[in-house]
């Protein structure tokens, strides 16, 4: 294995987070509509994602953990001069098998057998018939066992945890329709139904008193002030409920989870100082835009985004939010 193909999977594995996020990105690409998450010691331990998708034939398994990475970096300089433009898409599962233990069951639907793929290290050490429900279930173990330095740098339990809790709380808020049970050392995070609204969703995730604080942000084009966005919706919670962690203000930019700090401090700065210091509303804002208008491949794993006009779209956030409070007479 060479260091390149090293470096370039800790491009896509930078942490037990980022697995889960290939993996259920997989799970839903695969047509999904239930997906469990795993994770033992917030994912250094152990991973699994078991999904109801189209599952794979021995054929297809085989060839989804081939690395294609090789062919598309060329050396060292390359990754050096901007990872975001290459693109690691169709590498993941490939990038996840080179650093850790992999066992992939799966069974395409119709199909009366399924195959267990077994791999480490990047290399596939089994590929066997087995009995599995269709779908598919990906398991990973030993993360970062052969890149010591790696392995090293993953942070507490409780710290790898809540990046994977964030990432499957994402998807969850973005898609209503798929139901997503999180677990973390056999205890149950949280669980989706599958059936709801943001509202439902909210319920299981956050829990009955957060759920109820909730008020509607409505802002759609003819409301909002000028600036780049079309339309900015979701909920935000009553200014009494409120935790310390900016983790509860979720952010989706047309559909997709993102980062953007200024996003959140437009919703805090909306609060116009009801909120006490260091005090996080819970808050899931959709913000729809025009894709030339913001930048999401900042970094290509970092969820991070720059928009061309950052000041005119947290204007019309803060705008907004303003609205829905005042609406709900807070
Ligand atoms: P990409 O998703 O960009 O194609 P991946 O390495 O993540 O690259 O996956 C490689 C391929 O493996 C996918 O294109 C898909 O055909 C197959 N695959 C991976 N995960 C699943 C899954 N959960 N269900 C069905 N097929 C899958
Ligand atoms: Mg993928």
């Amino acid at each position: 294995q060479s260091t390149i193909e090293r470096i370039a999977a800790g491009e896509v594995v930078e942490r037990p987070a980022s697995v889960v996020k290939e993996l259920v990105e997989n799970s839903l690409d695969a047509d999904a509509s239930r997906v469990r998450v795993t994770v033992e010691r917030g994912g250094k331990d152990g991973i699994r994602v078991a999904d109801d998708g189209t599952g794979m034939t021995r054929e297809n398994v085989e060839r989804a953990v081939e690395k294609h990475t090789t062919s598309k970096i060329g050396d060292i300089s390359d990754l050096e001069a901007g990872v975001s433009s290459l693109g690691f898409r169709g590498e993941a599962l490939a990038a996840i098998g080179a650093v850790a233990r992999v066992t992939i069951r799966t069974k395409a639907r119709g199909e009366s057998r399924g195959t267990e793929l077994r791999m480490a290290g990047g290399e596939v050490e089994t590929v066997e018939p087995a009995g599995c429900p269709e779908g598919t279930t990906v398991e990973v173990s030993d993360l970062f066992y052969n890149v010591p330095a790696r392995r090293k740098y993953l942070k507490r339990d409780a710290t790898e945890f809540a990046h994977v809790n964030r990432v499957a709380t994402g998807y969850a808020l973005s898609k209503p329709d798929l139901a997503l049970v999180l677990e973390h050392d056999d205890r149950e995070v949280f669980s989706t139904t599958g059936q709801g609204s943001l509202e439902a969703t909210i319920l299981s995730v956050y829990g009955r008193e957060v759920a109820e604080a909730m008020v509607p942000v409505d802002g759609d084009g003819a409301d909002l002030p000028d600036g780049p966005l079309d339309g900015v919706t979701g909920v935000v919670s009553h200014p009494e409920t409120n935790r310390a962690s900016p983790e509860h203000c979720s952010t989706f930019i047309n559909g997709r989870y993102v980062t953007a700090r200024a996003v959140r401090d437009a919703v805090v700065e909306a609060y116009g100082g009801q909120l006490a210091p260091d005090r996080y509303p819970f808050a899931v804002v959709f913000l729809s835009i025009s894709p030339e208008s913001v930048d999401v491949n900042v970094h290509p794993r970092k969820l991070e985004v720059r928009f061309a006009d950052e000041s005119g779209a947290t204007e019309q956030v803060k705008s907004a939010v303003e609205s829905a409070l005042l609406d709900a007479g807070l």
